[in-house]
């Protein structure tokens, strides 16, 4: 068996601890005669696997008591249009542009009330993070938005917005649980989990409780609503067990590596290696701000299409993939999340190195 070194912006890179225990698991799931995948989203087994699941995040996050977890499905996408339906009470809502995920949550917005982009940086390719200390923030907003971290661009929110008082909502999926972060400074903060977290196919939403109620827009389908699942403390339908299962493993692997603040440094010193390179190569330079740059996803570019092209290439062949940049902005990304091991991005910075003596 060989292993790559993965740089997938997602789904990405799981915790190869994590992938060996559920393998150990996978025929007989500690006596039960059975996989996750086979059992009763209603069975006591099974029953134990999301309490814990939900404990061992409300720990890491010290999620305070007055907010709710909900593991629910549709990805972040869906989570563009639930959020306006129930939240927007005056039909009204703020939205800070930042890239496509920001974008695409803003358009969708659209269809269900008045939102203002109070702030973008598509003027220059969403390299940078616009200065959110004095926004024109609309008097009846229901909830300012941004998305934290910047996943196709590689920036990210070092310091949250001034939201006036208002009512702040967050799609953190590429850096959930990257670091620590002060949940009740969010109304709601969401992430598909297939980016930093788990498996494809679920988004977990932490929503404060006063927001989970029945005053939802008209025709809010019962599924779009919070309530209907924190209600059913999310089993209202058959959830996605196995995403649920995993995730657990990681929350219980991420407490083993010492909890957030020790991602935290340890991602910090990962990217290092990364930006270090960047800023000292004559080849290869990063395409982000300085300070606005992200922990976890690292734009990069020669400037010449055919080289990025060749370096891809050739780093695939040597067991780095996934380095491609996406399609909508070119040149090449490097995702390093949580589960990429530090090697993984010494060896890169190594490899880059080597490819820039050979091709100069
Ligand atoms: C990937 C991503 C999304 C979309 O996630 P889906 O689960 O595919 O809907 C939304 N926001 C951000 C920040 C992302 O990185």
């Amino acid at each position: 068996m060989s292993r790559v070194y993965n740089f997938s912006a997602g789904p990405a890179v799981l915790p190869e601890e994590v992938l060996r225990e559920v393998q150990q698991e996978m025929l007989d799931y500690r006596g039960s005669g059975q996989s996750v995948m086979e059992m009763s989203h209603r069975s006591r087994v099974f029953d134990e696997i999301i309490k814990e699941a939900e404990a061992d995040l409300r720990e890491l996050m010290a999620i305070p008591e007055n907010y709710k977890v909900l593991f629910l499905q549709g990805g972040a996408s869906l989570q563009f249009a639930m959020i306006p339906m129930n939240l927007m009470k005056n039909r009204v809502a703020d939205y800070i542009v930042t890239g496509q995920w920001a974008k695409k949550a803003w358009q969708e917005a659209q269809k269900y009330g008045k939102a203002v982009k109070i702030a973008s940086s598509e003027d220059q390719t969403f390299s940078y993070i616009p200065d959110c200390s004095d926004l024109p923030i609309d008097d009846d907003a229901d909830y300012v938005y941004i998305c934290q971290n910047n996943t196709i661009y590689g920036t990210a929110f070092k310091k949250l917005p001034d939201t006036k008082g208002k009512l702040l909502v967050a799609d953190i999926s590429s850096c959930f649980l990257s670091e620590p972060v002060d949940v009740s400074k969010y109304g709601i903060l969401y992430g598909g989990v297939q980016k930093n977290v788990g498996p494809a196919g679920m988004v977990i939403a932490i929503v404060r409780e006063d927001l989970i109620t029945d005053d939802v827009l008209e025709g809010t389908p019962t599924m779009m609503k919070y309530k209907t699942h924190a209600d059913a403390d999310s089993l209202y339908n058959t959830p996605n067990c196995w995403s649920i299962y995993v995730c657990g493993k990681v929350f219980k692997w991420l407490k083993q590596m010492g909890g957030l603040e020790a991602m935290r440094e340890r991602n910090v010193k990962k990217a290092a290696v990364l930006y270090d390179f960047l800023d000292e190569s004559r080849m290869f330079r990063g395409t982000v701000r300085k300070e606005d740059r992200s922990l976890m996803n690292v734009p990069f570019v020669t400037g010449d299409k055919e080289l990025d092209a060749r370096f891809v290439k050739e780093a695939e062949a040597a067991g780095f993939i996934n380095l491609k940049g996406h399609r909508s902005v070119g040149g090449m990304r490097a995702s390093i999340y949580n589960a990429m091991p530090m090697e993984g991005v010494e060896k890169l910075a190594a490899f880059m190195k080597k490819f820039e003596e050979e091709n100069r």
